[in-house]
């Protein structure tokens, strides 16, 4: 229903500020692919982008929240598929409700080189269950930090005097006088929605490259995430950090949303998966994901290093990449620490050690793989 909902969509443009590195095909067959054609051939890309009315990002990500947040009662967004209601407070495998809440804000410089300085926002819960996670806590739990919707009710206070009193405050304007008693409507508490841009337009201002959306796992929080796209401004340039188990209905409602999807492959068999992130058939979902992001916008991927999982784990996600995406950028991170419940699995309680690194650049020259810092 989900799909016919977004394919019905009239005059699906995406927003023109699109970052550099899209190219004009791409640009045409995602606005084609929003419109609901098959195949763009080469006439039709001036036809996609010349013979539909533009329309904004902004525009494009408030109709794809209200059909997101409809698709909560009947809960795909993941691969997991609970098909439970969220709306009604049933908890899927992700224990997330029909609210985001956010763990983290913030400019940060830990990213990819080009991403950098991004302001990253990170909302709160997983569909996965990584022992290894950095930020397990907040993660994990989808009730952990600040809700984005705080409802933004006006705190009044009366006072005397016939004066009308305006206070400004989050944007906007309050006025009042009532019976020659002026009225000061105190400046109103901002929604978490509202403080976040803020945020992220300042970050912006003083120079952030990118405004980066991650979780937890976002794409759990599908509305939120596109709610939050559909108040920021048109010509940021915006990062998806996603661990790449999205089901085709999300990645239908991300459809030209994100100029950059940064996802991770973190293991290159199902079981390993299955013993450390119990998650059932990840391969697949996850080389399903990487193919469709790399059509439809810019893909960078991401593989972290972890002890005794070179061979197992980086050694067939090189092997595929280099064969299925030849050149896309590819983060090799080496940073892997024993956090959260690492110390579960013997061979994840200690770092990485210097011949499993080496051996790990030894496959990556060896699959000539576009590496990026
Ligand atoms: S996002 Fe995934 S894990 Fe969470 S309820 Fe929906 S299908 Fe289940």
């Amino acid at each position: 229903m989900i799909r016919s909902m977004i394919s019905g969509l009239p005059d699906v443009n995406a927003f023109k500020g699109i970052a550099s590195g899209f190219g004009l095909r791409r640009e045409a067959k995602r606005h084609a692919a929003l419109a609901g054609a098959d195949e763009v051939s080469k006439s039709g890309v001036a036809a996609a982008l010349c013979h539909r009315s533009p329309k904004s990002r902004s525009v494009l990500a408030r109709e794809r929240a209200r059909i997101a947040r409809a698709a909560l009662a009947d809960c795909h967004l993941c691969e997991h598929h609970c098909g439970v209601n969220r709306l009604a407070g049933e908890p899927g495998l992700c224990h997330a409700g029909a609210e985001a809440r956010i763990f983290m804000a913030q400019a940060e410089v830990s990213d990819e080189l080009e991403l950098i300085p991004t302001f990253a926002i990170a909302l709160s819960g997983c569909d996965l269950r990584c022992d290894f996670c950095i930020t397990g806590g907040p993660s994990w739990n989808p009730r952990a930090g600040e809700p984005l919707s705080v409802a933004a009710a006006p705190r009044r206070r009366e006072g005397g005097g016939d004066a009308l009193v305006a206070a400004r405050g989050g944007g906007a304007a309050f006025t009042g006088l009532r019976r020659g008693v002026a009225t000061t409507l105190q400046p109103r508490r901002l929604s978490g929605l509202e403080r976040l841009i803020r945020q992220a337009e300042q970050a912006l201002a003083d120079g952030a490259r990118t405004i980066m959306i991650l979780g937890g796992e976002p794409t759990i929080h599908l509305p939120a995430a596109l709610e939050i796209v559909a108040a920021l401004p048109d010509d940021a340039k915006l990062v998806w950090k996603t661990n790449a188990h999205g089901s085709a209905q999300a990645r239908e409602l991300l459809d030209g949303i994100f100029d950059v999807w940064l996802a991770d492959f973190k293991f290159g068999n199902d079981a390993c998966a299955q013993r450390l992130a119990k998650v059932p058939d990840y391969v697949r979902v996850v080389r399903e994901n990487l193919l469709w992001a790399n059509e439809h916008s810019e893909l960078m991927v991401r593989h972290l290093l972890m002890p005794g999982h070179v061979e197992c784990c980086w050694q067939p996600v090189a092997e595929w990449l280099a064969a299925e995406l030849p050149g896309v950028k590819v983060n090799l991170r080496s940073g892997f620490w024993p956090a959260w419940h690492a110390r579960r699995h013997k061979e994840l309680s200690s770092p990485i050690s210097r011949d499993e690194t080496e051996r790990a650049d030894e496959i990556a020259w060896k699959y000539k793989l576009n590496l990026v810092a």
